[in-house]
């Protein structure tokens, strides 16, 4: 079978294109390398959404949440009734390994797409592929060691540990301050010379108070150089020292995959965010019939485009797509 639409990436925006597509009667599959949801299914148990649940909605299902912003549980629980109420075809737990454009013919069959399990022959792909899955790294020896985490679940592992948290955006400051309040005694490691602008306004007054107070330390202008099995060596403006700890949370942020994107012939700008190359009304790519949906746009600027204001963009494509296939 030929799909009209290939959907590669099963997150929030991934699904919303296959509604359309549904709606618009094409013939699409989406595919996922992990479970539904993938990302959310990896953020920190016990998060919060900062958007209010109408945000998050996608094909008009609602999305009725207990508290006035809804948490990870109530985000799983309503993305698989759409997935359900929509009965969107999705092959989970799949990865997208190679993709081959056969022909440029817009009248042909254009790509062949090798997954981890199948062989898919597409007109059109949209990549909503997001950039949870690939970590910045430290590139600091020690890295390996199985005590450093670059995605954090839950903080009763940290309970009585000493723990150093690397960053100073959102992820770091929440991952701080649930460990010590959970008994971590926590240590940030800062290459700034303050938190990060973007920090939620309700919780930097928190975060500032416990460093001021000496609950939490903070290193500013600072950097891991090593991490061994009890101690990790710190680079800081006063000089370097070493500190005792038993887990390293390395909250610097994520990246997308930039190797699948130019794989696919996607090519990407010069500015310092590496934003790839596509057309704002159609959201098709420089590479034609394959479009970018969702944060994948913002290249690394992975807070451009999140759920509430990308939701948008699969009526945009899969109204493009249509009028390419003149269906
Ligand atoms: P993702 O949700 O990242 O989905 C991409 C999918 O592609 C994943 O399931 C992944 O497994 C899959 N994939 C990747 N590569 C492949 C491959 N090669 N083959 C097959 N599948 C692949 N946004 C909001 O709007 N409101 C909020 O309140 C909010 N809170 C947030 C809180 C936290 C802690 C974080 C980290 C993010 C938050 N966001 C929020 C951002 C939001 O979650 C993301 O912007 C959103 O998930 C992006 O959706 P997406 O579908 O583009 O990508």
């Amino acid at each position: 079978m030929t799909f009209d639409v290939f959907i590669i990436g099963a997150g929030p925006i991934g699904m919303a294109c296959g509604i359309e597509a549904k709606k618009a009667g094409l013939n699409y599959k989406i595919i996922d390398k992990g479970c539904l949801v993938n990302s959310i299914y990896n953020y920190p148990l016990n998060m919060t959404f900062f958007s209010t649940s109408e945000k998050l909605e996608i094909g008009d299902v609602p999305f009725i949440s207990h508290g006035s912003k809804p948490n990870r549980f109530e985000a799983l629980e309503y993305y698989r009734r759409v997935a359900s109420s929509w009965d969107l075809d999705v092959n989970l737990y799949e990865n997208v390994e190679v993709v081959t454009r056969i022909n440029g013919q817009s009248d042909h069959v254009e790509f062949e797409i090798v997954t981890s399990k199948n062989r898919f022959m597409v007109k059109t792909i949209i990549l909503a592929t997001g950039f949870y899955d690939y970590p910045y790294m430290l590139n600091i020896p020690g890295e390996e060691l199985g005590k450093v985490k670059h995605y954090y679940d839950e903080p009763h592992p940290y309970y009585r540990q000493k723990i150093v948290v690397v960053g100073a955006a959102n992820s770091a400051v929440d991952v701080a301050l649930e460990t010590w309040r959970k008994g971590a005694k926590v240590t940030m490691v800062i290459r700034e010379k303050k938190l990060v602008e973007s920090v939620k306004y309700w919780v930097k007054p928190d975060i500032e108070n416990r460093i001021k107070e000496g609950s939490i330390t903070a290193y500013y202008q600072s950097h891991l150089t090593e991490i061994k099995p009890f101690e990790v060596d710190v680079q800081t403006s006063d000089g370097s020292l070493t500190i005792e700890n038993d887990f390293v949370l390395a909250m610097t942020g994520y990246k997308p995959d930039f190797r699948l994107m130019k794989s696919m012939g996607i090519e990407f700008g010069h500015d310092e965010y590496q934003t790839p190359v596509y057309d704002l009304e159609t959201h098709e790519s420089g590479a034609k019939d394959i479009y970018l949906a969702g944060v994948v746009c913002g290249g690394l600027k992975t807070n451009k485009y999140f759920i509430e204001n990308s939701r948008e963009h699969a009526l945009v494509i899969i109204r493009n797509i249509v009028d390419r296939l003149g269906k």
